[in-house]
């Protein structure tokens, strides 16, 4: 598909418009009505840019999207949403060009939409369920459609802001969260909102989690992420960065400085490796490590104390959102050659599709039915090169998707200078293993009960370091269900 400018795009939302305007549309007008593509950068020119590739919808385009929507009275959209946004009525007042009222709606149950209208799985969620798909079309673009709410409704006019998010006393007692990211952050505001004074105690020294050290500025602008953590602090959320719990705080200091819960969001950030030849050696990363060097550490420029190196041939093991980021950061920074490597069909792979077709068009190349096998030093002792295991699809696997199947004998081996392997994570080891009488899965999850409740009645828990890696809107769901179980039973 032939990219298009800006310009070009609000044209065609602009004739859109022009025809219904003013027109009572019966569902077969809305039906007949386009999907409006979002706009993105040039793809060369973005793939050497840390700016952001999706631009956002214009007003036009925006209201010419809400308007395919058909206002299904089952909603089938918001049974695929994992926090229910009510998905109709904010669409409803988009079409109208109702932009604050569009956001109050989606606000009532999702705290963070300029996030996830930019990084959740539309496709497989609410999207995937829209009545437009089953007749054969493309579904309402609801995560554009999200976002472009989220980030107009910022230029409305502060006061509106304010108010909206006005701070109340905090009379019903002290909370401690754990980590920043999505999970910490929709428990902390819902807290707030019911009266508590929350404190989230993060390790690093930006709040965020995830959103701030995996996902790259061109993906979701940490700008974007700063916005929304300032809407909890105006709700009265408190921060404190550079703070480990389990080692510069402990559970019992928490105790004794009056918290009476505790909500653990720490994540899943233990990396996974393959346990293959040379994989220790120098040049060889795991995508966590390469993404916070580059997002948090200014990795990229060698003034920097913590530098990487300027490499050419750069190779991702892996096909999920990690993945995806780290490759595109590769070329970002200069790569000749970026690289996925992948042991099963591009099918099977969990990335979100926008970001496989963003990856696509920025010249990044799919290598797939391959696995590594080795890695080989040259004489510095850096990796030189990758011994790449040619693979085939046998049956499904537990996970549903056909399993990768080794083609004896067929190999292929590629130079390489950065091999940066992203094949999972683990729950981070930290309150799993300092926490007395915590009960603990054989994974190294947290183990909850249905109102994500742990083995110590105070202490609640969500997000990845309850499910293993997962997502950015299941993590939110988590923090809003133990924030709700946690205020009943201090109650
Ligand atoms: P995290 O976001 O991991 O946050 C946990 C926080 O806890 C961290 O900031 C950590 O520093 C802090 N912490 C840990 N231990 C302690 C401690 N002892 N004391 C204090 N603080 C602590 N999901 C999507 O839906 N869409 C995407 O496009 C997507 N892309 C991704 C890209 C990358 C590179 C990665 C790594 C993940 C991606 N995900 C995506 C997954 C998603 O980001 C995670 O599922 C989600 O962030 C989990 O949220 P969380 O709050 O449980 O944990
Ligand atoms: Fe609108 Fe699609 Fe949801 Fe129906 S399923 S209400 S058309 S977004």
């Amino acid at each position: 598909m032939a990219h298009k400018t800006l310009e070009e795009l609000n044209q065609i939302a602009k004739d859109e418009l022009a025809k219904i305007e003013g027109k009572t549309l019966s569902p077969k007008d809305r039906m007949a009505i386009p999907q409006q593509e979002m706009p993105t950068g040039e793809p060369l020119a973005r793939a050497r840019s840390m700016g952001e590739v999706a631009t956002g919808y214009t007003v036009e385009q925006a209201i010419v999207e809400a308007n395919r929507c058909l206002q299904c009275k089952n909603a089938p959209c918001v049974n695929g949403c994992p926090v229910s946004v009510p998905i109709p009525s904010f669409l409803a007042e988009v079409a109208k060009g109702e932009f604050k009222k569009a956001v109050d709606i989606i606000k009532s149950t999702n705290l963070l939409p300029a996030i996830c209208g930019r990084v959740c799985p539309q496709e497989k969620q609410c999207e995937a369920q829209c009545i437009h798909l089953k007749m054969g079309h493309d579904p309402v673009a609801i995560g554009y459609l999200e976002r472009f709410v989220a980030d107009n409704a910022y230029k409305l006019s502060q006061s509106a802001l304010v108010s909206d998010n006005i701070s109340k006393p905090s009379t019903r007692g002290k909370i401690a969260v754990v980590g920043s990211g999505p999970a910490g952050l929709a428990f902390a505001g819902d807290m707030a909102k019911y009266g508590y004074e929350v404190v989230v105690f993060e390790a690093l020294h930006e709040i965020g989690g995830v959103l701030k050290y995996g996902i790259p500025e061109f993906r979701l602008p940490n700008s974007v992420v700063d916005r929304e953590i300032e809407g909890l602090r105006r709700l009265g959320v408190k921060f404190q960065c550079d703070t480990i719990v389990g080692k510069t705080l402990t559970m019992s200091d928490l105790q004794s400085e009056g918290f009476i819960g505790v909500f653990v969001g720490s994540g899943a950030g233990l990396p996974r490796f393959m346990g293959i030849p040379g994989e220790n050696l120098n040049g060889v990363l795991s995508c966590n490590e390469y993404l916070t060097r580059v997002n948090l550490m200014g990795a990229s420029q060698a003034i920097n104390d913590t530098p990487l190196l300027n490499a050419k041939n750069v190779m991702v093991v892996g096909g999920g959102n990690t993945a995806m980021d780290a490759v595109r950061t590769a070329k970002r920074l200069g790569a000749e050659r970026a690289m996925i490597v992948y042991r099963r069909s591009e099918e099977e792979m969990p990335a979100r599709l926008e970001e496989v077709r963003h990856a696509k068009e920025e010249g990044i190349e799919f290598i797939c039915l391959h696995n590594p096998i080795a890695y080989h030093a040259d004489e510095q002792g850096r990796v030189s090169e990758a011994v790449l295991q040619v693979m085939t699809l046998g049956e499904p696997d537990e996970s549903g998707r056909r399993s990768p199947v080794e083609v004896a004998g067929q190999t292929v081996t590629l130079p390489v200078d950065l091999v940066i392997v992203s094949v999972g994570v683990s729950p981070n080891p930290l309150i799993p293993s300092t926490v007395d009488g915590l009960e603990i899965s054989k994974k190294g999850t947290i183990v909850i009960n249905d109102q994500m409740q742990s083995s110590i009645p105070t202490l609640f828990a969500g997000g990845d370091i309850v499910r293993g890696g997962a997502t950015v809107i299941l993590a939110m769901s988590d923090g809003r269900k133990a924030a709700k179980s946690m205020h009943e039973y201090l109650s």
